[in-house]
């Protein structure tokens, strides 16, 4: 909170901001090859902010290769660990002092509120990289109980070009949960931001090459899915393919895949996620806080956003107004307002389909309880905290991701019914649930099945847990953790031959 500046502050950073708009392929920013551009546009005004490289096959193919030289000469995948841990906590440094001008370009960039962007996306960003960066030199690999005549060996090594596939909701700290624990690996990383947000991670990336990792090591190549995204996914040369995004696309990367050179895919994907309280929830005023908190933040923009509110009838009422009474006081509006909560919505499209949701809401009888209607104002698209209570499990709001400022409120009448309806989704990323009573909080945290589950708190863990999803909502792995880092290895069995007589060794 004190590193908040005021409106007039950070409009004046952001008039002053330089915009990286092109490609950063081998330490320099270069035009795409086919001279295409596409347009950044800021959420909350309708305005252009420029224009930006649109990298093609091409594109992706050059900065394949340059990770690829990267790689094989060593510069950072040879690197002893101690140094490529110091280069990145020099990133992590130049990060923090250029903070401001980050969290004001991810904010025009995405719509994202600037309290926001400054007190939760910047901080994170840099803890993740700290926090890789200082398990690079504290992994041991592993020596095999093989007995005495052969020494068996496990090690790690890294997997060779990383390709990072991200979208538009975290900008950079998508990016940061995935380059921290690739690079600190030693692998060569190539980026595709989402087409709505490229300019925070190509200005992560000049930073990188300031902070001393080597040139060719981390690449951004701005520009479609369909053509940037789809050439990282096939190009043979990628060992390896890292994704966050929607499950429709994420399973497009296992096709590319199964066509290419079966390259590794890792998918953190959507999220229908269920906020179950019991009727012996302790606090309804705390719950009622975590409950909005988990749906309103980022505009519900949130994989881990708990959309569906699954409580008990005897408390429903109770609750249901508390939460409404929470959700009044989340201020809509102007991004770089630091009052505000929510800020613009990131696209048109995007708009456009909450609003869908929201009137089939309407049109499926669910009752608004709180908002429910757009607002455009200044050019910028804005939906305040949106309350349907009187969902039922077969609505269309039950069932899909809004990715909005959307809560459908559904009523259980026991601790089965409550788990039973949970688990009533094709996903299983984020799960919460509010009791008082020890037992029962195993017992459903054991029965969710989804990828973490908070108890008594809306949240997804930190640096140390593991995140990602059941079912449709993820593959492959997780991010965050050192099981994050084990993800960017590949594992190698070094098996040498210790006994006086090579023919029983050779027999066993
Ligand atoms: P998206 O799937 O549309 O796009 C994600 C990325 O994939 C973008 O960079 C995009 O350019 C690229 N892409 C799109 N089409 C492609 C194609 N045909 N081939 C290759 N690449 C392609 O997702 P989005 O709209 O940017 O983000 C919203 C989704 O992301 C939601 O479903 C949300 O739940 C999910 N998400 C998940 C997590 C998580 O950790 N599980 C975190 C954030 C967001």
């Amino acid at each position: 909170m004190s590193d908040l500046l005021t409106q007039d502050e950070y409009e004046a950073i952001a008039r002053d901001l330089t915009l990286p708009t092109t490609a950063f392929v081998n330490g320099r920013f270069s035009a795409a090859k086919g001279g295409k551009t596409f347009e950044t546009v800021n959420p909350a005004t309708g305005a252009t902010i420029a224009e930006i490289a649109a990298c093609e096959a091409e594109d992706v193919d050059l900065a394949v290769t340059k990770a690829r030289e990267a790689f094989e000469q060593g510069v950072w995948s040879r690197m002893h660990p101690v140094e490529r841990k110091h280069a990145l906590i020099r990133l992590v440094k130049l990060i923090k002092r250029n903070r401001y001008e980050l969290a004001v370009m991810e904010s025009v960039e995405s719509g994202k509120p600037i309290h926001d962007c400054a007190t939760i996306d910047l901080p994170e960003t840099q803890h993740c990289l700290e926090w890789h960066a200082e398990a690079t030199d504290k992994l041991y690999d592993q020596v095999t109980p093989s007995g005495d005549d052969a020494l068996g060996l496990v090690v790690r090594e890294p997997m060779g070009v990383v390709g990072c596939v991200v979208p538009w909701n975290f900008p950079l700290m998508m990016v940061a949960w995935k380059i921290g624990p690739a690079l600190a690996a030693g692998n060569s990383v190539v980026v595709k931001p989402a087409e709505q947000t490229s300019m925070t991670a190509l200005r992560l990336a000049e930073l990188a090459l300031e902070a001393g990792i080597p040139a060719g090591v981390l690449n951004v190549v701005p520009g479609m899915g369909e053509t940037a995204g789809q050439a990282l996914g096939r190009h043979p040369g990628v060992d390896m393919i890292s994704f966050t995004g929607s499950t429709e696309v994420g399973r497009m990367f296992l096709k590319y895949s199964a066509e290419s050179n079966l390259k590794k895919i890792v998918l953190e994907c959507g999220g229908k996620n269920p906020c179950v309280v019991l009727d012996d929830a302790e606090n309804l005023d705390a719950v009622a806080e975590h409950v909005a908190y988990s749906v309103f933040w980022n505009m519900g923009q949130n994989c881990s956003s708990n959309s569906r509110l699954i409580v008990h009838k005897k408390i429903k009422d109770e609750l249901l107004s508390k939460v409404l009474a929470k959700a009044r006081d989340w201020r809509t509006g102007y991004p770089l307002d630091p009052s505000n909560n929510l800020g613009a919505i990131v696209s048109r499209e995007q708009f456009d389909k909450i609003v869908h949701y929201i009137d089939l809401g309407k049109k499926e009888g669910a009752l608004v309880a709180l908002g429910g209607e757009p607002i455009e104002n200044g050019g910028g698209l804005y939906i305040a905290p949106t309350v349907f209570d009187g969902v039922t499990p077969e609505m269309t709001i039950a069932r899909d991701e809004i990715f909005g400022p959307v809560l459908s409120v559904m009523t259980v009448g026991s601790v089965d019914e409550a788990v039973d309806l949970a688990n009533d989704t094709q996903y299983g990323l984020q799960a919460s649930v509010f009791t008082s009573n020890v037992k029962r909080a195993h017992r459903v945290a054991r029965a969710i099945q989804a990828g973490t589950v908070t108890v008594n708190c809306y949240g997804e863990g930190d640096m140390t847990t593991p995140f990602g999803g059941y079912k449709l909502s993820g593959f492959g792995g997780r991010d965050n953790s050192l099981m994050a880092h084990d993800q960017y290895c590949e594992t190698k069995t070094i098996w040498i031959d210790l006994s006086d007589d090579p023919v029983d060794q050779a027999v066993d």
